[in-house]
């Protein structure tokens, strides 16, 4: 599965070997690595902050979760408030769940999208939340992202189902 390097982001094919550009093994990651990722979320370039925006949520970094809310908030970039939304919805969370509702009225239909998609995939009160909002939302793509998850519930495992959108969405 390709990822990033914890240490400089570089994409990587394998997290079992060196990156190939900082020559940082992959295997140990230091202690400090969260406060990295989690000041990384406030680089300049947008590519870096949704690069640890997805390590931060592939990792289940829950205490991250204010700070990628912040990111939901006020990030000028779509793509990187995507990310965060993602990275969200894999904490998972009572703050990243809030988080998320709150994404599903940002400005950028991408990010709406992702935000009811996760939304419906968290269940119970979230899904039919979800399925408010995407009615109401003028999107045709937001309208049909809660459908598009909740019509596979039951047939996948929640792990699945989260995942299966995520790359749905994902534009690498
Ligand atoms: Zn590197």
């Amino acid at each position: 599965m390709k990822s990033f390097c914890w240490n400089c982001f570089q994409v990587i094919e394998s997290s079992e070997a060196p990156c190939p550009r900082c020559g940082q093994s992959q295997c140990a990651v230091p202690g400090d690595f969260c406060e990295k990722l989690l000041r990384a979320l406030n680089h300049p370039i947008g590519e870096t902050r949704r690069r640890a925006a997805f390590l931060l949520g592939e990792k289940r970094v829950s205490k991250a979760a204010a700070n990628l809310a912040s990111l939901v908030d006020g990030d000028c970039d779509p793509y990187v408030a995507k990310e965060a939304v993602s990275a969200l919805a894999k904490i998972g969370s009572s703050q990243a769940l809030h988080a998320i509702e709150r994404a599903a009225s940002h400005r950028s239909f991408m990010v709406r999208e992702g935000a009811v998609q996760a939304l419906a995939a968290a269940g119970g009160r979230w899904t039919r939340l979800a399925r408010r909002i995407a009615d109401s939302d003028l999107s045709p793509s937001v309208k049909s992202a809660a459908g598009t998850v909740t019509a596979k519930r039951g047939r996948l495992a929640r792990r699945a189902r989260v995942g299966g959108a995520e790359k749905g969405g994902r534009s690498y």
